[in-house]
């Protein structure tokens, strides 16, 4: 259930509520919106709190995914403060940078373009998920070392995945925001160690998962106190074969129709060609996605991993002037870093 408060309630109010659904067996979750202050009421029967002080309306919430709906906010988005950048409602995120930290000079050269052509965060692994346990697996602590370098020239806030939970330490230290990848969007054991934590995390659709399993996933987050989630839709696997996965535009409206957080698109790893990144960049944004993440390498021909896919650093900023355009049309505004 989900109990709003009126907008005089106290804290005290809030507290009373919170210890009465507790007695109730009850999981209260509280969250301070920009008008209200409401709690979700998880499980066991809420008893008769309706006549508690405080207490203005009491709703059910339909979804199996409570925390993430956007019942739970009526319908007021999630905005991120992420560094000085923020994402959600009308603040749109342009996320850059090379799929995997590869050296000092390739990531420092990257970080400075993408920089200066208007990314609002880099991007970068240093811990990758690859098919092949023969390909190349990330530099780990020497990648993060160098994505701390480059936040430190570049002021850029650093995203980049954790692929296992014993490396959460030294990745939370360096990431502004975690990346859990497509394949470990259902790795719950991780999601709710994630959920612990306070910094922010942006779950990746599963290469086959539906948008409410997506959406569980980014529950197990949110049930741990983690209010930090962002959603990122990466392509999905159907019968075409003519690229490397299919991107589904329409996730972002049906998305932003069922959850309050922010959902942002990463036509890179859908279209595997650099070819196809600008439309579907462009399309994602006028749909109303709330930012995009896509690779970008100074030498894409030699890159490690993902080069077909990876924008060049000399066409970054015309892209980015593109992109900003497509978000205004939809009534967001790219700020840069
Ligand atoms: C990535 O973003 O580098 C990545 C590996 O993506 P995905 O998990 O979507 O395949
Ligand atoms: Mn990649």
């Amino acid at each position: 259930m989900r109990i709003s408060m009126t907008p005089t309630a106290t804290a005290d109010d809030v507290e009373h509520l919170v210890r009465a659904l507790q007695a109730a067996g009850c999981e209260p979750h509280v969250r301070h919106t920009a008008q209200r202050t409401v709690v979700a009421a998880i499980g066991g029967d809420i008893g008769d709190v309706s006549a508690l002080a405080g207490v203005e309306q009491i709703t059910p919430l339909t979804k199996p995914y409570k925390l993430a709906s956007a019942e739970l906010t009526s319908g007021e988005q999630t905005v991120l403060e992420i560094g000085d950048q923020r994402i959600g409602a009308g603040h749109f995120a342009l996320i850059a940078g090379p799929c995997t930290v590869e050296s000092r000079e390739q990531l420092l050269v990257t970080a400075d373009v993408v920089r200066d052509g208007g990314a609002t965060m880099l991007r970068g692994g240093a811990y990758k998920p690859r098919t092949s346990p023969y390909s190349f697996q990330g530099l780990g602590l020497e990648g993060l070392a160098l994505l701390a370098a480059a936040k430190a020239r570049t002021g850029l806030p650093i995203v980049t995945e954790l692929l296992d939970v014993r490396d959460i330490d030294a990745v939370m230290e360096v990431a502004d925001v975690v990346q859990i990848g497509a394949r470990n969007m259902q790795n719950y054991a991780l999601l709710t160690e994630i959920g612990r934590t306070r910094t922010p995390v942006m779950i990746k659709r599963g290469l086959a998962a539906t948008l409410e399993e997506l959406l569980m996933a980014s529950e197990y987050v949110l049930k741990g106190g983690n209010e930090a989630v962002i959603l990122c839709e990466r392509g999905i696997r159907t019968f075409e074969t003519a690229y490397r996965f299919t991107l589904d535009l329409t996730a972002i409206p049906v998305l932003k129709s069922l959850t309050h957080l922010p959902v942002i698109v990463d036509p890179s790893h859908a279209a595997g060609r650099r070819d196809l990144v600008q439309p579907l960049s462009l399309a994602a944004a006028a749909a109303g996605a709330d930012g995009i993440m896509v690779e970008v390498h100074p030498d894409p021909e030699h890159a490690v991993c993902d080069g077909p896919q990876a924008l060049h650093t000399e066409e970054f900023s015309e892209f980015a002037a593109l992109v900003e355009r497509a978000a205004a049309l939809a009534g967001k505004e790219l700020v840069a870093a």
